[in-house]
């Protein structure tokens, strides 16, 4: 068990102190990183860089993967007729600007451009920063069009990072959608526990506990970012009652390898976050350096299976060109299918008949 999970700061810079502090110029970055300002320009005047200083605090190798993550590559700017700046057509299925509805029963709520950090492998590097400026009238127009679909059950609060948003902003949110009777349930999805973690303040806390049931879906993506600060704003959030998942990208150069896959896997739970999704890295322009095989996914999400704990595996999923939605891809576990019996292997590889 960790021994020394703390309480919530309530000493040092306060998230927005730590924020207002981030590196965004590349000749500040140079400073810091042997990077060459001149790349940096190039690739930061098509897609804004942000690292705050606790995410370039755990940067501690060059190229390696949390650098990766945050520090702007050249890479960014290589074309590819494969790849688009929307392929899950998120933009032609939206029926008002923001939010996307592409599921009968949810939508997803892009309420925030703004990030705690600009990932470079974003899925949604086309409006993240300035470019996807979101306004209290988008805000607003969102929540009309929420309260006039009576078959949406659950809003997911997305962005860029919703937590980016004032705790006054994000309350007001909040209570207009609870006040939806056909609205069951909301869902955050936020990079702040990983990326920015002094943003889970004990006020925030207490006002999501106003908001049940309210889940919270992390995006983590290596297990060095799993600190004690990350630690301790995850399992301040669980013991509020808000249940915790992750939502993983497989990034290459970061994770596309089974044992530290399986690592973060072990460490999200000991901190009580249930792995819910590996996404397969989407075609998306300025991405092509992080995409991996789908048989390196699957062949990670084989060595899982069997050698830890259930609850920590995740679905691996593909998100469909076309705005088709996203379907889970397992490993191939059946050999063999006739009218009578399968044959199937299991987790170490042994073969099996199984009765039909
Ligand atoms: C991923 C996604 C959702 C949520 O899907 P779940 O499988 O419920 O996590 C909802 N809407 C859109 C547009 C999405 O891309
Ligand atoms: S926090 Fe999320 S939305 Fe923001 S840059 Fe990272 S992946 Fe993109």
């Amino acid at each position: 068990m960790p021994e020394n999970i703390e309480t919530l700061p309530t000493s040092g810079p306060s998230w927005q102190q730590l924020l207002a502090g981030s590196i965004v110029t590349p000749e500040a970055l140079s400073e810091i990183l042997p990077v060459d300002p001149e790349m940096l320009r190039r690739v930061t005047q098509k897609y804004p860089m942000r690292i705050n200083p606790y995410f370039l605090s755990l940067v501690t190798e060059k190229n390696g993967p949390l650098w990766r993550q945050c520090v702007p590559d050249i890479d960014e700017l290589t074309t590819d007729p494969a790849l688009e700046p929307d392929p899950l057509w998120e933009e032609p299925q939206s029926p008002v600007s923001n939010l996307v509805h592409r599921y009968p029963d949810r939508v997803l709520f892009m309420v925030s451009s703004q990030c705690a950090m600009y990932c470079r492998h974003c899925m949604r590097k086309r409006r993240v920063g300035p470019a996807g400026q979101v306004t209290d009238a988008d805000i607003d127009r969102g929540v009309a069009y929420i309260r006039s679909q009576s078959g949406v059950r659950e809003v997911i609060l997305s962005g860029g990072d919703p937590l980016l948003l004032t705790d006054d902003r994000m309350e007001r949110l909040l209570s207009q959608l609870h006040q939806i009777p056909h609205v069951d349930l909301i869902r955050i999805h936020t990079r702040t526990p990983s990326a920015l973690p002094q943003r889970i303040t004990g006020d925030l806390v207490a006002m999501f506990r106003r908001f049940s049931p309210l889940y919270i879906n992390i995006q983590f993506n290596h297990p060095d970012e799993i600190t004690l600060a990350a630690a301790t704003a995850c399992t301040s959030l669980a013991d509020a009652g808000i249940p915790l998942g992750s939502q993983t990208v497989l990034l290459k150069g970061v994770n596309d390898d089974p044992d530290i896959m399986m690592d973060l896997m072990r460490k999200l739970l000991k901190i009580r976050v249930r792995p819910y999704y590996l996404h397969h890295a989407d075609p998306i322009e300025g991405t092509r350096h992080f995409r991996t095989s789908m048989e390196t996914g699957k062949r990670i999400m084989a060595h899982l299976r069997g050698r830890m704990s259930g609850m920590g595996i995740p679905y691996y999923m593909i998100d469909l060109p076309q705005g088709g939605g996203k379907i889970p891809v397992l490993p191939d576990y059946v050999e063999r299918k006739v009218a009578s019996k399968l044959t199937v292997r299991n987790f170490t590889g042994k073969v099996y008949d199984y009765p039909q």
